[in-house]
């Protein structure tokens, strides 16, 4: 295999768009992404299906605050059920669909778990590690890629994020909430 370059082609890729089993899934992270929110952890779900049946082998939503653990993202939870359904470390045949676009931990883990397809709401401009600030999934010099589908149900996802910090902007209101740690 000759060497990679060292400025990586990841825009030559051509375009992924999402399938009727990807919205399904989106519209049932983003029940789950309410679900957070409703507890008072950042809204995001997240769903992995076996890409040909359709079928749900894991989902999950952030618990950050509840588990108190930094790990608990939506995705974690659902790679984790996903894999103890199948009974496999290896998710080839999966479809992860979250809300939010992957941070730099998700997205490791999506390369770990070996997913086969990856599909994702709103970007995160803040964390995000699947187009945003990186593109760790698609990078030649791991031994797994993926391409993520990107801006699936993406304004919902977003607007669900956007209500979530606003009503958390008002109820602390004058106690000077600076920046929030998504
Ligand atoms: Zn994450």
């Amino acid at each position: 295999m000759p060497p990679e370059p060292p400025h990586l082609p990841h825009l030559s890729r051509p375009p992924v768009t999402a399938t009727d089993y990807d919205l399904l899934h989106m519209r049932r992270a983003l029940d789950l992404a309410a679900r957070a929110g409703a507890m008072g952890e950042i809204p995001v779900g997240a769903v992995v299906y076996e890409t040909a049946s359709g079928r749900t082998l894991g989902e999950g939503h952030n618990l950050r605050h509840i588990n108190k653990d930094p790990a608990a993202h939506a995705e974690l939870i659902a790679i984790r059920a996903a894999a103890a359904a199948v009974g496999d470390w290896r998710l080839n045949h999966c479809t992860l669909v979250v809300t939010l676009e992957p941070c730099p931990m998700c997205a490791g883990l999506i390369v770990n778990a070996r997913l086969g397809r990856v599909v994702f709401g709103c970007p995160d401009p803040k964390a995000g590690a699947c187009g945003s600030l990186m593109r760790l999934t698609e990078d030649p010099r791991l031994n797994h890629r993926v391409t993520p589908v990107a801006g699936v149900l993406g304004d919902q996802c977003a607007m669900l994020l956007r209500n979530f910090f606003k009503s958390r902007r008002l109820e602390s209101r004058g106690g000077g909430a600076g920046a929030v740690d998504a």
